[in-house]
């Protein structure tokens, strides 16, 4: 396990404070919330801060729904917003992604902050063993393409990096226009999640668009009809505790028997949570009939690379969009 000195500031203005005389990442001061991700990181020496700056107690863990919609405070835990009752009933794919990451107990520890700020899986990364990785070593290389990338990603690769984002949850996020509210000593300001992820082009250690000692204090998702009839469909290679190898994401909004809009987000395939608008323009006025379904999922194969192993994903993405659009339109 990688030593650390443990910062328990008394407020979050103290912890900005010290994180800000920090960089962005593999910064000598990082902040701790769940330490879900953060513990196992440190004890690969994947992570090497001098301080871990605590956030436990410091931000808002409140759940709220009004007519504006869905607020979660970034504190509240995995298990309390998937078992909150209008939760449930008005953003049913945001249980269900919840519901289907992890396990109880990591649920239970895990905050929905450190859940959108999770590091990939990438095998590769999370393995010192392996000199070539441009997200823990910038300008190392990337083991992953040409060696074992099953997991990987199809969509939004580079050369210098492949790997998937790995939470389920901001993938039922983005499929409903969800943004972040973020402090900074400098302020405030709101970010659109699907803004929020940056591509891995030439950084990919650079994963998101925060500032040196940001923090993510809440998030903010639309009322929408489209909300309501929504489901996660993560297609993974064990039923519990587990990554998705692919995810889908959708809400419908229905016109009788056609739909009326659709939102869809993947997960599993891209290097962030992966919208497909031309999936979602297609399904404008369709049945829920296989036929119309596999043509449009098919659009969402536009641009995708497999890198050999993870081939399959692209023709498996299509297969989860169809399922998931039939399952969320059922829903009454
Ligand atoms: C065995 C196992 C299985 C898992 N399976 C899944 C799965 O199937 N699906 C899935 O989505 N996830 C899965 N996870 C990941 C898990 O959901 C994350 O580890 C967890 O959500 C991280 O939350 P945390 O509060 O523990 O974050 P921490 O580990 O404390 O922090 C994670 C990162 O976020 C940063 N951070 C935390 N909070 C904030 C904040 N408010 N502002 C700014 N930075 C912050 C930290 O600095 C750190 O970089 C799994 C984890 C484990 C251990
Ligand atoms: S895919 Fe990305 S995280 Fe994985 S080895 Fe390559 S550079 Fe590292």
């Amino acid at each position: 396990m990688h030593p650390f000195i443990l910062e328990r500031p008394r407020d979050l203005s103290a912890a900005l404070a010290l994180r800000a005389q920090s960089g962005r990442n593999d910064a000598p001061a990082e902040y701790i919330a769940g330490g879900t991700d953060m513990v196992q990181l440190l004890q690969e020496y994947v992570r090497r801060p001098e301080r871990l700056v605590s956030l436990a107690g410091l931000l808002d863990n409140r759940i709220e729904v009004g007519t504006q919609g869905l607020r979660l405070g970034t504190a509240a835990t995995m298990a309390e917003v998937a078992a909150y009752p209008a939760v449930i009933e008005q953003f049913p794919v945001i249980a269900e992604a919840l519901l289907n990451s992890a396990s109880p107990q990591v649920r239970n520890q895990a905050t929905v902050g450190g859940n959108l700020l999770q590091r990939t899986r990438c095998p590769y990364f999370r393995d010192v063993g392996y000199a070539a990785c441009n997200k823990r070593a910038p300008g190392s290389g990337c083991a992953a393409i040409g060696g074992e990338n099953r997991w990987h990603a199809v969509l939004g690769t580079s050369e210098n990096c492949i790997a998937t984002n790995a939470s389920d949850l901001a993938v039922a996020l983005v499929a409903l226009d969800a943004a972040v509210e973020v402090r900074g000593a400098s302020g405030k300001r709101t970010v659109p999640l699907i803004d929020f992820y940056r591509l891995p082009d030439a950084t990919p250690h650079i994963e998101t668009v925060l500032e040196a000692g940001e923090v993510l204090t809440a998030i903010t998702v639309p009322v929408s009809p489209a909300a309501r009839r929504s489901h996660y469909l993560k297609v993974r290679d064990r039923a519990s505790f587990e990554f998705a190898v692919v995810s889908a994401a959708v809400a419908l909004e229905m016109d009788g028997a056609r739909i009326h809009h659709a939102r869809i987000a993947l997960g599993g395939v891209g290097t962030k949570p992966w919208r497909v608008p031309q999936v979602e323009a297609a399904l404008a006025g369709a049945t829920l009939d296989p036929a119309p379904l596999r043509s449009a999922a098919a659009l969402a194969a536009q641009g995708a690379q497999g890198h050999g192993h993870n081939d399959f994903k692209i023709e498996l993405m299509q297969r989860a969009i169809v399922r998931a659009v039939e399952i969320a339109g059922a829903r009454a």
